[in-house]
């Protein structure tokens, strides 16, 4: 299995770091060479998710990418790239990949201080880490969504077909079970 990490912005080397310690293929996505040469997932990291929009539309990445997801590629976005992937986000203007029906709010834990440590459910997993930093949450959601975590009553993680969000970082911690989660779903 190889699984591709995008890396124009943000925290992808985490990202990579995880991949390798389940002993998976990992490849660096930051041209549409690298995206067509093949790959069985993507990995979208959190950084700031202008910057990566901006970056996906001067690489041409964008409009294959969300071809891509639309057609069944399995991808996991964490924070900025949770971001990304929604179909709507409340009161901003930033240009998105609307894969997964779900409005979130950017910084919406406030932007000081948004960053935070703590530990929940996840379905299927049971408790886990999660780090919080300048973090969205999932304001609604469509019928079709999955809720998978949910932190004092707000929800943190989903999922839709092959599609994964999380508010949080799995990937900043030494807990491998979010990311095994997403391998797991592309061999299912
Ligand atoms: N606050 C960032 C944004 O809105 C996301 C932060 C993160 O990815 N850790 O894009």
């Amino acid at each position: 299995m190889k699984i591709g990490v995008l890396a124009l912005q943000g925290g992808f080397q985490e990202h990579i770091s995880a991949l390798r310690k389940l002993d998976v293929d990992v490849c660096e996505i930051r041209t549409l060479r690298d995206f067509i040469a093949g790959i069985d997932g993507i990995i979208l990291p959190g950084g700031e998710s202008t910057t990566i929009s901006r970056l996906l539309h001067e690489t041409g990445l964008f409009r294959p990418l969300k071809e891509h997801i639309d057609q069944g590629l399995p991808v996991f976005g964490t924070c900025a790239g949770m971001i990304l992937l929604a179909s709507e986000i409340q009161d901003d203007p930033v240009s998105h990949l609307d894969c997964i029906p779900i409005t979130v709010k950017r910084n919406a834990y406030g932007r000081q201080l948004g960053s935070f440590y703590t530990h929940a459910r996840f379905e299927g997993i049971g408790q886990i880490p999660m780090t919080f930093i300048r973090a969205p949450y999932i304001a609604s959601f469509k019928d079709e969504v999955h809720i998978l975590a949910e932190v004092n009553g707000i929800q943190v993680a989903a999922e839709s077909k092959k599609i994964l969000v999380t508010s949080f970082h799995p990937e900043l911690t030494d807990d491998l079970r979010v990311h095994q989660y997403f391998l797991n779903k592309i061999t299912a």
